[in-house]
């Protein structure tokens, strides 16, 4: 409700206001000006031309000249004066940027992007298709999802509830490697390599990361079969968590059956913080409770 007893009642269904707090629903309750969160759709992390015109003009006309990105690649538009709100609110959405990633629901979907050099594959178009699957839906507590192209994890897979990371099988010539060559064993992080008699072999410890391939100049090595990593549980924030390992190596269908299987069992299994009157648990401390196969169970 704003000062003068309006109250705002906005057709787009997802809004994400910051403002000391986070809220997903708007309703106007004093104060003159609101942040506006927004993403956009369908690529939640890649915004075109014509969308950065239309936030450009919308930050020149309603806010106050100023954009924050913010850590899952929303952008937050501060100081948009409320009085004009909607009229905001109304052009980021005819441009596909949506008001949300806010609130108790799935948040923006955070992929790498598919033009990285070092990506195994790409990820944006499943991360589009989780997006439009899970995308806002109401859970007890937020829920990060994030994608990486690789290893690196530049997007923080393993501190989100539920993080994909791309993954390689590594076929091995059947060639003999120069006798001065190690490069593959000198980049695998995880032992999984050895070399007997300049026959390379690939052992149990492999966690398909691919750095032996990128390091390989002789084309004995090759990605012959791609796929994903999943982890649940991590979170970042005043406690931090690293996710657990719910698939090792799972294609695009068995992803998206794994985050429906997850957050079905979280909205079942999930309940109040110990010791909180409204607070529910993060994903993570529901899968501590219950151990990670008694949670999937
Ligand atoms: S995680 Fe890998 S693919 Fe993604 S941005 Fe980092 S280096 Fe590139
Ligand atoms: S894929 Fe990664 S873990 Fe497996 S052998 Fe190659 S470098 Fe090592
Ligand atoms: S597989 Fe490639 S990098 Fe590894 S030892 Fe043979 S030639 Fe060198």
């Amino acid at each position: 409700m704003s000062e003068n007893g309006d109250v705002y009642h906005l057709e787009m269904p997802k809004i994400g206001i910051i403002k000391g707090v986070l809220a997903k629903d708007i309703e106007l309750v004093g104060g003159k000006v609101v942040n506006v969160r927004t993403c956009a759709r369908p690529y939640s992390n890649v915004y075109s031309v014509a969308q950065l015109r239309v936030i450009r003009d919308v930050i020149e006309n309603y806010g106050s000249g100023k954009v924050h990105l913010s850590p899952r690649h929303n952008l937050e538009i501060p100081e948009v004066r409320q009085k004009r709100l909607k009229d905001a609110l109304r052009e980021l959405y005819i441009a596909g940027l949506f008001p949300g990633g806010a609130g108790t629901s799935v948040r923006n979907i955070f992929t790498c992007p598919d033009w990285c050099s070092r990506s195994i594959r790409p990820v944006q178009e499943l991360g589009e298709m989780i997006s439009a699957n899970f995308g806002d839906r109401d859970m007890h507590n937020k829920v990060t999802i994030s994608f990486a192209g690789c290893a690196n994890s530049c997007s923080r897979p393993h501190n989100c509830d539920i993080g994909i990371i791309a993954a390689g099988k590594v076929s091995v010539a059947d060639e003999k490697c120069p006798d001065d060559c190690s490069g593959c064993i000198d980049a695998c992080r995880f032992r999984a390599m050895d070399n007997k008699d300049g026959r390379i072999s690939i052992n149990e410890r492999c966690t398909y990361c691919c750095r032996c391939v990128d390091a390989c100049q002789e084309s004995i090595l090759a990605i012959e079969e791609t796929g994903f990593r999943v982890l649940a549980g991590g979170k970042e924030g005043s406690t931090v968590k690293f996710g657990q390992e719910c698939a090792s190596f799972a294609d695009d269908f068995e992803v998206l059956e794994l985050i429906e299987r997850i957050l079905s069992r979280y909205e079942k299994k999930g309940g109040l913080r110990p010791g909180f009157v409204k607070k529910k648990e993060r994903l993570g401390e529901v899968i501590e409770r219950l151990g990670l196969e008694g949670f999937l169970a």
